[in-house]
């Protein structure tokens, strides 16, 4: 391809809009353009790197055994309200009407669809085990759409689902999945790591998902260097940690505490220390309340406590008017004597001695608290959330945790949505079976956003050979000199017929202008004829090595084949 006809729209400022580094530079670099929040056109480049991320999956999935189909994305409700989701997915469904008022959704995820595909069309028990994929332009109306690709309203995902005769049938294909997506993840030169992950909401006997560690991702997950348990923040296990433990119970006391509502305020007020408080949280889970507590220093994880209480949306936090009616005090002075909703308590609460609480009266607190003989729980489980500090579950060395981007995510579904939508087998002996299902996504979009994250530097992207929209540029350096044009063109010619995606950039710009480019859309290899054109010496340079390699011209073409082919 060549420069003078691609649409390269690059920006020298860097767009306000944008607060992560891949979404800035996909913007600066002209891979998209926004259409509004979470929606975006993807320009020629960025069109380009997302193609080769797919034909990576594709090729991947293929090799693996899984068959590509399309399904639509404007979908009739039917499917969704008989699997529940209709109203499971809430908000985050994009709804809509036809002209005869039949409902649709814009598909989110298509269990249903699969799952009524293989109803419809698979006849006998020995068509199993199967796994169908498409790679399709999803849906999601996102509380908080940001980042550019990496948390939109409509991306583009593989989703791949597999349907098997039982259990053990379940492990193998998903087992199959696992591998193919560390190849993929691998190819894609993503440094990722594999975690446990919540399978709560949607059932099943097991998820993991593949994460991209990066300050900007924003799950959360802790790891063990010393026996490699890692897992989501939603997941991972919290063990009881010993601090306010084991003194003699003293006497309980209520303490005025005028206008401190705030651990902050309460421990400056109090002069001691977070962990001696317990915090009970007021949370409102679909039409009921509860309270949740945990120690003063510790947060509550709001998906364990969700898939505890069993709730079909997610937690909210209660309104301050319920607050008020249930604690028969203003906001901030919660504690669970007394309360006549269902208190859940973390394993650690039940550990502590002599502690603070709000004593559901404005303005004041109870001192030396102790569970069992002042309040008792409803139900006491790991409701925290793991932090730095925390061991390791399963070995007991200190945990370590990071912030993940979620690329990919593997799920055991067993028979949710056979089981809700009908989808059997005759066995040999003519006995009808539910079939099992697993259920394997990956954020197409969002890959290439990790990458970038990834990859950088302050003057553009560093994109790995296989997933660049570009594999080598070739720059003549004065766009007026003959002789450069003449022997750019040659290598630009001769790359293209050892079957390089080559970009020549024929461009009258000045020679700043083009390197600035090259470097900012990420393209992994640049040569250069300049000033040594005529004795067929070019300029060989690495997108992230720093010095630049003089090279005759068939030494410069053989290397660039050589690296492009080793690193594709
Ligand atoms: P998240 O927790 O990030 O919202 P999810 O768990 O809801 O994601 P899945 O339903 O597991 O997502 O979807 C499969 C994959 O699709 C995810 O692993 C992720 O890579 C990608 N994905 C999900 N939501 C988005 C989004 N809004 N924008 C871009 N990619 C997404
Ligand atoms: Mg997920």
């Amino acid at each position: 391809m060549k420069m003078k006809n691609l649409l390269v729209p690059t920006l020298r400022e860097v767009p306000a809009e944008a607060e992560i580094t891949s979404h800035k530079l996909m913007l600066r670099a002209g891979y998209i353009r926004k259409l509004a929040a979470g929606i975006y056109s993807y320009l020629p480049l960025g069109l380009r790197s997302l193609k080769k991320v797919e034909q990576i999956v594709r090729e991947e999935m293929d090799a693996a055994g899984a068959q590509e189909l399309l399904m639509a994305a404007l979908l009739p409700a039917e499917a969704y309200q008989a699997s529940g989701r209709w109203e499971v997915f809430g908000p985050s469904m994009f709804k809509l009407k036809d002209r005869n008022d039949r409902d649709f959704c814009l598909g989110p995820t298509h269990e249903e669809l699969f799952t009524q595909t293989v109803i419809d069309e698979v006849r006998s028990y020995k068509e199993y085990p199967m796994t169908l994929y498409q790679i399709q332009t999803k849906y999601r109306d996102e509380g908080r759409p940001r980042f550019g690709l990496m948390r939109g309203r409509e991306f583009i995902m593989k989703d791949a689902y597999s349907f098997d005769l039982d259990e053990a049938g379940l492990d193998v294909s998903y087992k199959k999945m696992y591998d193919a997506y560390c190849r993929i993840f691998t190819r894609l030169g993503l440094d990722f790591t594999i975690v446990d992950a919540d399978s709560g909401a949607m059932g099943g006997s097991g998820s993991q998902e593949f994460m991209v560690k990066s300050p900007v991702g924003e799950d959360g997950i802790a790891y063990c260097d010393a026996c490699g348990y890692a897992a989501n923040y939603e997941k991972a296990e919290c063990v009881p940690q010993e601090k306010n433990c084991g003194e003699t119970e003293l006497q309980l006391e209520k303490v005025e505490t005028p206008e401190v509502h705030t651990i902050e305020e309460l421990v400056e007020f109090l002069k001691t220390e977070p962990y001696v408080f317990a915090k009970t949280i007021i949370y409102k889970a679909d039409d009921k309340y509860i309270a949740a507590m945990v120690r003063g220093d510790r947060e509550i994880n709001e998906v364990k406590l969700k898939n505890l209480v069993g709730c079909t949306d997610d937690l909210e936090l209660a309104e301050p008017f319920a607050v008020r009616e249930i604690t028969h005090a203003q906001v901030g002075f919660a504690g669970p004597i007394g309360l006549d909703i269902p208190v859940y308590a973390d394993l650690e609460v039940m550990r502590m001695k002599n502690f603070i609480i709000g004593a559901n009266e404005t303005n004041y607190h109870y001192k030396n608290v102790n569970v069992h003989r002042d309040f008792e729980p409803t139900v006491v489980a790991d409701i925290r959330t793991i932090t730095d500090g925390d061991v390791c579950p399963k070995c007991g060395k200190p945990i370590k945790t990071a912030q993940g981007i979620e690329v990919g995510h593997i799920f055991k579904l067993g028979t949710k949505y056979s089981d809700a939508l009908g989808l059997t087998y005759l066995d040999e002996t003519g006995k009808p079976k539910v079939v099992v299902m697993g259920c394997y996504g990956i954020g197409v979009t969002r890959c290439l956003a990790a990458a970038i994250e990834q990859g950088n530097d302050e003057n553009g992207m560093i994109l790995p050979v296989a997933i660049a929209p570009f594999e080598v540029i070739v720059i003549p350096v004065n766009a007026k000199n003959e002789e450069q044009i003449k022997l750019a063109e040659e290598i630009y010619e001769q790359l293209k017929k050892k079957g390089i995606d080559a970009l020549l950039d024929d461009r009258e710009e000045r020679a700043g202008v083009k390197f600035k480019d090259a470097d900012l859309i990420g393209i992994p290899l640049r040569i250069v004829a300049g000033k040594k054109s005529a004795e067929n010496i070019v300029e060989y340079k690495l997108r992230n090595d720093d010095l630049p390699l003089e090279l005759h011209v068939g030494e410069a073409v053989e290397a660039a084949v050589k690296f492009i082919t080793e690193n594709r």
